[in-house]
């Protein structure tokens, strides 16, 4: 799928940049180009892509400190100029722009929506937003924040594909010190689904396209990348229970979302040497994901890679009605209400000294 990225805020950047690299370094090409769009100067100075700084009228390259609402607003008022140097960015041969944005911050959090808008209203390709949930650890604020964006996010892309903080992290980091790392994962595993219809090699009839990936994504909502690997014999008949295994693990272990199974549709692309990849392996696995999802709609195919492992992807679609999902939702709505009654208080306090007869000492 060729694509266009552009992040928006300090981690979207980051992350476009991640999968860019990445893409150059496997010399797939899908990644047209990458852009990134900012509230905060310093953010932007340490990318190697292109940069868009909006705002300076109103925060004069400060950033938006969190707030969302004002992130929507400077993405609003500086959509011209944004619109503009993405023009000359999306050429015909694009065939998806993504969007990526941390859902928990300000910048990205608010302006991405506002992006995702402008751009389904000019260009007739699918246009996907990928959004980071904040961890556990992080505050109130984070997902409050998250859980707006996420809500307006699903309406205006074609799907937004979710990623959970925890979920692609080394076991023992905070996520903080593992941005690098989880940045380094989200490449590697969004990358190999961007590039997964582009391949060139050992072309045969098994092997993905683009068109399984829109496909899948066609149910719209929200949407979920799981990734596992297994060492593989040349053997392909050897290779039944590899196959089984990088499959559930990818699903049951590896998810983006973890815990999110239930879904409208699914696809999965099995990655490796052609001449090791098992059919019998590769029907079981696709039977198995019909149960697993309860999805009538399960694609799959091929992607030919040099290696002696065997990787599972899976891209689930349409994951709204999944546990981890609503999980999240209602922990937005609690954070929400406990943020309004906090704001609340301020108001009740402030009027406490109102028209008062009460002098101040001084
Ligand atoms: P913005 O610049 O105002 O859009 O804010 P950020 O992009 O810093 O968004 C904050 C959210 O994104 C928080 O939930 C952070 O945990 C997360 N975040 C910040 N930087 C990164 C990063 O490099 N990688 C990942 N995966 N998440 C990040």
């Amino acid at each position: 799928m060729k694509t266009v990225l552009v992040g928006v805020g300090q981690a979207g950047g980051k992350i476009a940049t991640a999968l860019s690299e990445f893409d150059a370094q496997m010399g797939f090409n899908s990644v047209i180009d990458a852009v990134a769009i900012n509230t905060a100067k310093t953010d932007l100075s340490s990318l190697p892509i292109e940069t868009v700084l909006i705002g300076q009228s109103q925060v004069s390259g400060h950033g938006v400190g969190g707030d969302n609402e004002l992130g929507a607003e400077v993405m609003q008022s500086d959509i011209q100029e944004v619109m503009g140097t993405l023009s000359s960015k999306i050429h015909a041969n694009a065939e998806s722009i993504v969007v990526i944005a941390g859902l928990g911050g300000g910048s990205g959090s608010g302006g991405a929506p506002v992006l995702v808008h402008e751009l389904k209203k000019v260009y007739d390709v699918p246009i996907y937003a990928l959004g980071v949930l904040p961890g556990k650890d992080e505050g109130t604020m984070y997902a409050v924040n998250a859980g707006r964006s996420l809500k307006t996010l699903a309406r205006e892309a074609d799907s937004l594909m979710l990623l959970d903080n925890d979920a692609w992290k080394a076991s023992g980091e905070s996520v903080s010190e593992g941005y690098n790392a989880i940045n380094k994962n989200i490449a590697r595993r969004f990358g190999l689904l961007f590039a997964a219809g582009e391949a060139t090699e050992g072309v045969g009839e098994s092997v993905v396209d683009t068109s399984e990936v829109i496909n899948t994504l066609r149910s719209g909502g929200i949407s979920a990348l799981g990734y596992a690997s297994s060492p593989a014999a040349e053997d392909p008949a050897e290779n039944i229970n590899v196959v089984m295994s990088a499959a559930r693990n990818a699903l049951l272990t590896g998810s983006s979302v973890p815990g999110a199974t239930d879904a409208d549709s699914a696809l999965l692309v099995i990655a490796g040497e052609p001449k090791r990849i098992s059919r019998k392996g590769v029907e079981k696995a696709r039977r198995w994901l019909e149960d697993e999802t309860g999805s009538m709609q399960v694609r799959g195919g091929d992607f030919p890679v040099k290696s002696d492992r065997i990787a599972a992807l899976i891209l689930l679609g349409g994951i709204e009605r999944s546990n981890r999902v609503n999980q999240f939702i209602e922990r937005a709505r609690q954070a929400a209400k406990e943020q309004k009654e906090e704001d609340k208080k301020k108001v009740d306090q402030k009027s406490l000294f109102q028209n008062d007869e009460l002098e101040n000492l001084f």
